[in-house]
């Protein structure tokens, strides 16, 4: 629950409260694709996916499990001292492959100091048999699963201008099928997709505050040369929202958003290198800053809006 001093749920907060101590993630980069990529859904994937997917800081998917989760941990564990680590499955879609493959990449991933395993992936690539595996895993040793959803955004007729290979329905479908085993749902968000207005963003915090998602992690859309949104960018084809509108929109999401639901971030990063937008050429701790600050200026905060749930047209009849 959100702190009466805090603007929002803040992810490292939570981790703390939850393990005791900080938790750092361990990437984990498999070679795996997407379906919206290689002609099973799709062809050239979303028109905003670059070539490395989502995971550009990640090491080689030709390096083992094992062998990533321990220069990782070497890395990390000494740089910050810590002892917890999450094993992020990050890149493409960790759920697009038959169940042997993934089992043995998962249990690979089990080690005594890994408290939770989280997985990333497309909601159109929920299968009730991996869910089943994964809650074995869950009792057996006693790691917490955390499964990362893909949306971008709740605006279908925006689904299908990027070419997300998904709509709504198979989002809510697999929402509705991980509620079942009790994992926790993290969903990804791009608040200034073009087409998509402010409206939208404070449909998808009602969306989601709707489903009792568990965490959200927000993005700025960056574009990528040699995509299809680069090449619309290029051409004029759509504006970009300034960094002001893009603000604006992270607090309204926030005011309407259910104020038990933990936020990963504000703000996404990017590499510098191949693109042609990102974050208003200014550092991703800069915005997030600067949405902080006016936040509390303006006494604004998560759920502050968060009041349009459980019949609120007929809530004045209740002292009859
Ligand atoms: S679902 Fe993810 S990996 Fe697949 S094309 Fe879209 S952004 Fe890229």
């Amino acid at each position: 629950m959100l702190k009466k001093y805090h603007i929002y749920r803040k992810y490292s907060d939570y981790l703390k409260e939850k393990y005791g101590e900080k938790v750092y993630k361990l990437p984990i980069n498999l070679p795996v694709s997407c379906p919206n990529r290689d002609g099973v859904i799709g062809y050239g994937g979303c028109t905003f996916c670059g070539e490395e997917g989502t995971g550009f800081e990640n090491l080689s998917n030709l390096i083992t499990v094992s062998e990533q989760i321990k220069r990782n941990k070497k890395y990390i564990g000494e740089k910050y001292k810590a002892k917890k680590f999450i094993a992020y499955f990050q890149n493409f879609t960790n759920t697009y492959m038959s169940l042997s493959i993934f089992k043995t990449f998962i249990k690979e991933a089990i080690e005594e100091d890994i408290v939770q395993i989280a997985i990333s992936t497309r909601p159109d690539c929920i299968r009730k048999e991996y869910l089943e595996f994964l809650n074995e895993i869950k009792s057996k040793y006693n790691i917490d699963i955390l499964i990362e959803l893909g949306l971008q955004t709740v605006n279908y007729h925006s689904l299908l201008k990027i070419n997300r290979g998904h709509t709504l329905g198979e989002f809510i479908d697999a929402v509705l099928m991980i509620k079942k085993y009790n994992f926790e749902i993290c969903i990804h968000l791009i608040l200034n997709l073009p087409w998509d207005t402010y409206d939208d963003v404070i449909e998808n915090a009602k969306i989601l505050s709707a489903l009792s998602i568990d965490q959200v992690k927000l993005h700025s859309l960056y574009i990528v040369n040699n995509t299809e949104m680069g090449n619309q960018f290029k051409n004029n084809e759509f504006d970009m929202i300034s960094v002001e509108e893009y603000k604006n929109r992270v607090i309204a999401f926030l005011e309407h958003l259910d104020p038990n639901i933990i936020v990963q971030r504000l703000i996404g990063r990017a590499p510098k290198e191949n693109t042609l937008f990102v974050n208003w050429n200014m550092s991703w701790w800069k915005i997030r800053d600067e949405i902080e600050e006016e936040m509390k200026k303006n006494n604004q905060y998560q759920g502050r809006l968060f009041n349009y749930l459980n019949g609120k047209a007929v809530k004045h009849f209740f002292n009859d």
